[in-house]
């Protein structure tokens, strides 16, 4: 049984409120917050044990050594990956996509190499690529999507050719919600000898991702979109993979040995962790993912289909509504306009509602020029959102309809 009201007492922001109206917080694809045990372990570790990782031989040290690498495991469980060799804490999904592109552009990418990604894509998974363009003269192909926001698996095949060195998507859209077929596209890739990097930011809140069972050979997740603190990601890479990458920054933690002359690097997965680790921050992590594992991921992913099919359902009727993003494989994220009623403007008065939304591009660009629109207001879910929270959007979305 999923016990709405005990995860709302988790999350101690969801009783405050804005304007003199109950907070209503649907800005969870930008990031959500934070349930009580993570705060408090993070707190707990300042408070009791803080001291740098790794070498320390202090009691301190060794402690929050401990915990570092005991975060490691809980996420390579979380992620079902074979070993704490392949889980490199960055900073966020925007960094394991970075380092990949400049690691991988280094070792593999040359002129006229092509890499596939998708319209769909968030910034990180274009410009990423765009920087690595400059330096190596690579094309990127992109896979076009249809009305309703699917990419066109058709398409998708017939972008491989002999150039192709890496296929980089995203698995859930940010903007769309569509859930796209990973699973599938990674086998037609794999049949043409290309890697795959899953962008997971907008799956790892919402669904069960076991990386051994997708067998992509990347995949980068934000810590702070799943419940966990801001400043800590996770690059998940299959073991040969990282071992074929150099190094993406240079500094201490990431070497062996080091001289004037000659330097060698550490094993995985510290090769790709150069400086001070936020250990506090990977503390604060692994308890998310036992939050969200304690509920269960399939019970939130249940719970959020129903949200999103109801949200769906009642918004399709407000009048001069337009929905983007109208899979059938869609997840929690509903982005729309109103008439010509600005995105802002409807943002801004939502907002005195109690309503957080987000506005704007959702840094997807390109999709919005696909679109021919500016922007969109971007209402995404959580595992503590309700049914009442969905009609209090509705009620705000119509009253300012009416204003205008
Ligand atoms: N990819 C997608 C699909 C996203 O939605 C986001 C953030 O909104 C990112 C990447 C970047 O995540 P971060 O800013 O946490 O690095």
């Amino acid at each position: 049984m999923y016990d709405i009201k005990k995860i709302r007492e988790d999350f101690p922001i969801l009783g405050r409120e804005i304007y003199g109206k109950p907070l209503v917080y649907l800005d969870n694809g930008a990031t959500t917050q934070k349930p009580r045990c993570v705060v408090e372990a993070m707190t707990e570790e300042y408070y009791n044990v803080n001291a740098n990782v790794h070498r320390g031989v202090h009691f301190l040290s060794q402690k929050a050594t401990e915990l570092h690498e005991n975060a490691r495991e809980t996420v390579r469980r979380f992620l079902n990956a074979r070993s704490t060799n392949e889980i490199v804490f960055t900073r966020g999904t925007t960094e394991s996509i970075n380092l990949v592109a400049s690691t991988f552009g280094d070792a593999f990418l040359k002129e006229n190499d092509e890499i596939i990604i998708s319209q769909m894509e968030h910034h990180s998974n274009i410009v990423s690529w765009q920087l690595i363009q400059a330096r190596r003269g690579i094309r990127l192909r992109v896979i076009p999507i249809t009305d309703e926001g699917d990419l066109c698996l058709d398409k998708y095949e017939q972008l491989f050719n002999p150039n192709t060195r890496l296929v980089s998507i995203t698995h859930v859209s940010n903007v769309l919600g569509t859930v796209n077929p990973i699973k599938q596209m990674i086998v037609t890739a794999h049949a043409h000898g290309v890697p795959v990097l899953i962008d997971g930011a907008q799956s790892v809140p919402h669904m069960a991702v076991d990386v051994c069972d997708l067998d992509c050979d990347f995949f980068a997740f934000s810590g702070h979109k799943v419940y966990g603190p801001t400043g800590v990601g996770v690059l998940y890479g299959k073991e040969n993979w990282l071992d074929k990458l150099p190094p993406y920054m240079g500094g201490g933690e990431m070497i062996k040995n080091v001289s004037f002359e000659h330097t060698t690097f550490n094993e995985l997965p510290y090769k790709f962790e150069a400086g001070t680790p936020d250990y506090i921050a990977t503390t604060g992590l692994a308890h998310a993912l036992d939050y969200v594992t304690s509920i269960g991921m399939e019970n939130i992913h249940a719970y959020e289909q129903e949200l999103t099919q109801y949200a769906m359902k009642r918004m399709a009727k407000i009048e001069n509504m337009r929905l983007f993003g109208t899979s059938a494989n869609k997840d929690a994220v509903i982005s729309f306009l109103v008439g010509n009623i600005h995105h802002l403007d409807m943002g801004t008065l939502l907002d005195r509602l109690g309503i957080a939304v987000r506005t704007g591009h959702h840094c997807a660009e390109p999709l919005m020029h696909l679109l021919g629109i500016e922007g969109t207001v971007r209402a995404s879910l959580g595992l503590y959102n309700t049914k009442e929270e969905i009609d209090i959007l509705i009620d705000g979305i119509e009253r300012i309809r009416k204003m205008f």
